[in-house]
């Protein structure tokens, strides 16, 4: 069953380890990039997630080449952190336009063709952060927050056309985003995990892959933590 599978930010970190474990399974995976060379082996299309144009475009071409998508997996996400009473409204609003209006943008152009094939998969990349919150992430934490309660209410809306629509919340990750984190912090981070340590990106791929299989097919509106035990009871 080879399947047509878009993974927003895909070029790098978690997204790249999830495209990866798709195209390993014999799908057709696409995977936007906004600047660079897209990842060998996969079909990359140029995509700005705050961009509604170059969303469409990016869908056009994915669909010429594999098809309606099938699955989706918005996982394109950025942070601006810094306490509240130093955080600029440009560095709140970048956050939000990106993690969770980009998450917006991208399942709402797949999902007018999914609804028409009564079948899809949505799973949208959040965070442990919007359930515990951190320090100095308000914003993002927010756009993390926000994506649970758009995907709870998608899976709402959607659940009768047999799509199904789910969030993964990761813990501290090894990548781009947390290797610039100072090493003191990155280690008090670790402390606070009961496993007592990172993610690898390919630990978040697995948790993404079992919610687009069909060992997930009765699972919608979930949200599945992947973090170590970190925000356990939230
Ligand atoms: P990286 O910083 O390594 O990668 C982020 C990805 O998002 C890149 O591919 C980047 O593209 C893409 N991206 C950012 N902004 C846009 C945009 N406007 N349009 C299109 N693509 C964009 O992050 P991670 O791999 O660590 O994170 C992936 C997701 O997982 C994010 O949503 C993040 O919030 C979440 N997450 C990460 C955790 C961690 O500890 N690492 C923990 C919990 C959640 P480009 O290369 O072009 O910049």
């Amino acid at each position: 069953m080879s399947r047509s599978v878009l993974v927003t930010g895909g070029n790098r970190g978690i997204g790249l380890a999830v495209a990866r474990a798709f195209a390993d399974n014999g799908d057709r995976v696409a995977v936007t990039y906004r600047s660079g060379e897209p990842p060998e082996g996969l079909m990359g299309v140029r995509c700005d997630v705050t961009d509604p144009a170059q969303v469409d475009a990016a869908f056009k071409e994915i669909e010429e080449a594999h098809g309606d998508v099938e699955v989706l997996v918005a996982n394109a996400g950025v942070t601006r952190d810094g306490l509240l009473v130093r955080m600029s409204e440009e560095d709140f609003d970048a956050v939000l336009e990106t993690n969770l209006k980009g998450a917006f943008r991208v399942a709402k152009r797949a999902t007018l063709k999914m609804m028409r094939a009564r079948q899809g998969r949505i799973i949208l990349i959040s965070s442990a952060v919007a359930l515990a919150g951190e320090v100095g992430q308000s914003n993002y934490a927010a756009s993390k927050a926000g994506l649970v309660g758009f995907g709870r209410s998608l899976a709402r809306e959607l659940g009768a056309r047999n799509i199904t629509v789910n969030i993964v919340a990761p813990g501290l990750t090894a990548t781009d985003m947390t290797a610039s984190l100072p090493e003191e912090r990155f280690q008090h981070i670790v402390n606070q995990v009961p496993l007592r340590r990172a993610a690898e990106p390919h630990e978040i791929a697995h948790a993404v892959q079992f919610l687009a299989s069909p060992n997930a097919s009765y699972i919608t509106g979930a949200v599945l933590p992947v973090d170590g035990g970190v925000a356990m009871g939230h």
